[in-house]
């Protein structure tokens, strides 16, 4: 696809989302990772526009709140169908914007869909408990109340689900939400907001104005959600380094946070794993979307038993996977996202070479334009976890070590930052279970014989240390959208104070 097609691909299929903005009226010019050329330019919004925004939201707030949770479910309700309408059209803009393949983006959308089914249901399940009182007479209860406006920043990784999974709960919560989508990925948050007015105009007027608004444009308009005292929580999706800025800002004005940042993931692979399962899972873990993903499996400890069999089978692997472009081939790797990624690969590889790794991988492929950054994935035996082995480089490649003691790989495994997604390989029953106790995995994701990558809406997203510790998507994340209040009623003729306390007003 040449990348005048690509530019009249997108304007087609922005069209067909039903976006009616200009696609060549502004400064942010965006560029797909595919050819490294642009496909269309945008006018941004400027710090007024979002405090514009912030005003109307905060409108809709008063009126959205009020509308009873089922209902509300069911603007999620179509929105979930017209997702469906349009899968093809967002998961190419997916590819087109991000560099993913065809199916990866289609997967990404799907996950829309999937967490609006899950936030259908919990729209008639915001329970809160009914608490036994001390007090003779009463009776006390906790309710969950909506919170506020939703401020919503996502990275360019994931241009799309990441804010269907806040936005699906935000909104059966009662919450309005702001969009800061990535500067990289502008297209397919316009794409996204005009399906989601498609199901608005379905819903009808129960629904205020502004209920959704995306804000176009960079790191300075994602500053003013994050400052605004008027956005109640903010969900920020992105770089560790962002979250460090971001997470003391929220705080710093009491708002609250949920903060989805890098993974540093690892894999264990012990002597009783199933080789050829492992194989499979630790090749798409390290390798799917070019090492993109903050679940990607970047490290992996592996037995000296096996090590020998694990590692040239990975090898031959990692040799034989095809690169390019994903709409045009059927390349299992993709692009990396623009030259800065290419650099920081370059370097992280350099850096391991001098702490004694042997690179195998990671050249450039010439593959497509010189604009495009295509690499072949790397995998690099290190003789322990040190240099770029204990940061995350957001690229393909895996630093492969090897153990001897389970409890010491355990402790490498854990003394990294980026505690979001882990696993092990094993067929030992106390290996396993080890791994998922306390003394185990430290990652906010700790699984067994499937690897770091591919969560699902059902359970909670999110990491533990260095990550924010944020939660999204499914289990009890809901909560983070919405206000507790405990409700203490008294329908019995005396009035019981705490006890002991005695206080006599004549
Ligand atoms: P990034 O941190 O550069 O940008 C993410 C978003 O934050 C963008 O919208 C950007 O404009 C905004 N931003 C940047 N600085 C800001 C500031 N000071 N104030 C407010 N907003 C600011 O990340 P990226 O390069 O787009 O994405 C890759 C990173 O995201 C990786 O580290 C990856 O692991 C992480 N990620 C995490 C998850 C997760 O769920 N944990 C999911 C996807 C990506």
């Amino acid at each position: 696809m040449s990348t005048n097609s690509l530019a009249s691909t997108t304007r087609a299929t922005m069209e067909a989302c039903g976006v009616t903005a200009s696609l060549d009226a502004g400064s942010l010019t965006v560029v797909s990772p595919l050819t490294g050329e642009a496909v269309a330019s945008l006018a941004t919004h400027s710090a007024d526009d979002a405090k514009a925004m912030i005003r109307t939201a905060k409108q809709a707030f008063r009126q959205w709140r009020l509308v009873p949770a089922p209902r509300r479910g069911e603007l999620v309700r179509l929105f979930g169908e017209e997702l469906r309408k349009s899968k093809e059209d967002l998961g190419r803009m997916v590819s087109i914007e991000a560099g993913k393949s065809p199916s990866e983006g289609l997967g990404e959308v799907q996950e829309m869909i999937d967490i609006c089914d899950f936030a259908v249901g919990l729209s008639r399940q915001l329970y809160g408990l009914t608490i036994a009182t001390e007090r003779p007479g009463h009776r006390m209860m906790e309710t969950w109340h909506p919170l506020g406006v939703v401020g919503i920043i996502t990275a360019f990784n994931f241009p799309c689900a990441p804010w269907a999974w806040n936005s699906a709960l935000a909104l059966v919560c009662g919450d309005p939400v702001i969009w800061k989508p990535s500067e990289k990925t502008p297209l397919t948050a316009l794409a996204c907001q005009a399906v989601l007015e498609r199901a608005l105009a379905r819903f009808g007027e129960d629904a205020p104005e502004g209920l959704s608004q995306v804000l176009v444009g960079g790191p300075e308009l994602g500053e003013a959600l994050v400052t605004s005292e008027a956005v109640a929580l903010i969900s920020a999706t992105g770089s560790t380094r962002m979250g460090r800025i971001v997470g003391p800002k929220v705080a710093e004005r009491f708002g609250r946070s949920i903060l989805e940042l890098g993974g540093n993931n690892a894999g264990i692979v012990c002597p009783s794993a199933d080789l050829d399962m492992t194989l499979r899972a630790v090749a798409f873990g390290a390798m799917g979307t070019a090492g993109q993903r903050c679940t990607t499996t970047r490290r992996l400890f592996v037995h000296e038993s096996i090590y020998d069999q694990i590692v040239p089978a990975l090898k031959k692997a990692y040799a034989s996977v095809s690169v390019g472009n994903p709409l045009e081939t059927n390349a299992l790797v993709g692009p990396l996202i623009d030259k800065a990624a290419f650099d920081g690969m370059v370097e992280a590889l350099n850096e391991a070479k001098e702490a004694g790794g042997t690179v195998h991988g990671g050249e450039r492929q010439d593959v497509g334009p010189d604009t495009a950054y295509y690499v072949k994935p790397a995998i690099v035996e290190m003789p322990s976890q040190t240099g770029p082995v204990t940061r995350e480089t957001f690229a393909p490649i895996l630093y492969v070590m090897k153990y001897s003691d389970f409890d010491e790989a355990i402790e490498q495994h854990n003394d990294v930052g980026g505690g979001l997604s882990s696993s092990i390989f094993t067929t030992d029953l106390r290996e396993m279970e080890t791994f998922l106790s306390a003394r185990g995995s430290d990652c906010g994701i700790a699984n067994v014989n499937i690897g770091t990558s591919g969560a699902e809406i059902g359970g909670a997203f999110g990491g533990e240390k260095e990550t924010g510790g944020g939660r999204e998507s499914g289990s009890d994340a809901w909560r983070a959208y919405m206000r507790r209040a405990t409700n203490t009623i008294n329908y019995s003729r005396e009035l019981p104070l705490a006890q002991g306390v005695s206080f006599d007003i004549g």
